[in-house]
């Protein structure tokens, strides 16, 4: 009997030492992962101080490890704009997901290091929550990208000159093409015309190509020239609705144009002379006809028969622009990549119908330039809508814009352009 409870004794023991081995073991495996990734990971508290930080992250901030521990993390994770201005605190990663109580990734993020180096990285912020869901601290993983965005530059700035330096063959060879097709300086015979007016469309397809490739990479790096004034839209987009009717009825579609809502704020003058409410926005009208352009060609281009519409509301904050068509619809799938660079839905449709998957993407930069918003609602076999939200300038406001915009481009006194400045 003795011996049998000795037995069992020394199992157990035998089993708090294999545990506590275990938890040594353990120990030393996260410890072996902490020190050795490549990737910043600190652990930080409930009051936002840090409590581990890992050699990795002390290489990147500069911050030596031993320094840190018990220090707000927002005075060693200190992140600022591309100007080199410090973010406002509530708008911290780490403050992001404390607020949110959800995971938060920045890929965009500036670091600036001890010794006040801008240094570009990835921060994600996962909270850490307890069975009530209260939030007890957090793990940040910061990675630098330093090497990646100069990578991403060279691209950017590859791909720039060689559409650059490639439009000005094309431009060349659809010159020639168009002569050649031209009865007044060419005579060929119609197996010939029919061939170069092929090779026509094609050469303007490519030179559409470089055109979408140098605007996006442009896009990308933030040298797309943009030259503000304001706009009031619904006047803007009547002036397209010509052209935009063209298109549409040479496919056999129909069109219609809605402005404002008649609900919404129409005043009614004289008993029957009603003026729609002004939707002034303020952007560039070369860049927003570009936008505008690309989304009803895509609604043509994407509807075999029926009806695309073009619209423009609001309410004080935020003018909306749509454009709706009956087409084949998007799946739910594909609406979340749409927007991103050279996405192509594949389906029979669009393995037959040409495009560059580069539309909707210089769409979405050009709109975010302007501080909108550009999404799609779409439901297969029924239609998409996109959608464009801009911030709306207030009436008095783009008047003021407007007696400024036309002041600086008044011709100065010969008074004031003597007077040396
Ligand atoms: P593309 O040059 O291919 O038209 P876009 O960036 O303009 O490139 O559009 C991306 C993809 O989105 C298209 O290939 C098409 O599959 C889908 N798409 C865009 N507009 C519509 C639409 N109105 N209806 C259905 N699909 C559309």
């Amino acid at each position: 009997m003795l011996f049998k409870r000795r037995l069992s004794l020394k199992k157990a023991d035998a089993k708090v030492s294999n545990l506590a081995g275990d938890l040594r073991d353990e120990k030393q495996k996260s410890d072996i992962i902490l020190n050795s990734i490549d990737d910043g990971v600190l652990l930080i508290d409930s009051q936002m101080t840090i409590q581990l930080f890992n050699p990795a992250a002390a290489k990147i901030t500069g911050w030596p490890t031993a320094e840190t521990t018990g220090i707000d993390v927002s005075q060693v994770i200190r992140c600022v704009t591309e100007k080199g201005e410090p973010i406002e605190a509530a708008q911290h990663p780490v403050r992001e997901a404390f607020t949110t109580k959800k995971p938060f990734r920045d890929n965009n993020a500036i670091l600036l290091s001890r010794s006040s180096k801008q240094i570009p990285i990835t921060i994600s912020v996962s909270p850490l929550l307890d069975q009530s869901d209260n939030m007890y601290g957090a793990v940040a993983v910061i990675r630098d990208v330093t090497q990646e965005r100069l990578e991403e530059k060279q691209r950017a700035e590859f791909i720039s000159t060689a559409s650059h330096e490639m439009r000005t063959p094309v431009a060349a060879i659809e010159g020639y093409l168009q002569l050649a097709l031209n009865d007044k300086v060419s005579k060929i015979d119609a197996k010939a015309r029919d061939f170069l007016v092929k090779a026509l469309d094609s050469t303007h397809h490519l030179g559409q190509l470089f055109q979408d490739l140098l605007t996006s990479a442009k896009a990308e790096d933030g040298r797309l020239v943009s030259h503000p004034t304001v706009v009031e839209l619904g006047a803007y987009v009547e002036q397209l609705a010509d052209s935009f009717k063209f298109s549409a009825e040479k496919k056999g579609l129909t069109t219609d144009f809605i402005f404002g809502r008649s609900s919404d704020s129409d005043i009614t003058q004289g008993g029957d002379r009603v003026l729609r409410p002004l939707y002034y926005v303020h952007v560039d009208p070369d860049r927003l006809r570009e936008v505008i352009t690309n989304l009803f060609d895509n609604a043509v281009k994407y509807t075999p028969s029926g009806n695309v519409s073009v619209g423009v509301t609001g309410n004080n904050d935020v003018v909306q622009l749509f454009v709706r068509d009956t087409g084949p619809g998007i799946m739910a799938e594909d609406v979340p990549h749409l927007f991103q660079k050279f996405y192509r839905v594949d389906n029979s449709a669009t393995r037959t119908i040409g495009g560059t998957g580069l539309g909707l993407f210089i769409c979405r930069k050009i709109i975010e330039l302007y501080h909108g918003r550009i999404w799609v609602e779409s439901e297969v076999g029924k239609g998409s809508t996109f959608y464009i939200n801009l911030p709306r300038l207030g009436t008095a406001r783009a008047e003021e814009l407007q007696r400024a915009e036309a002041q600086s481009m008044a011709p100065r006194p010969i008074s004031s352009l003597t007077t040396p400045v």
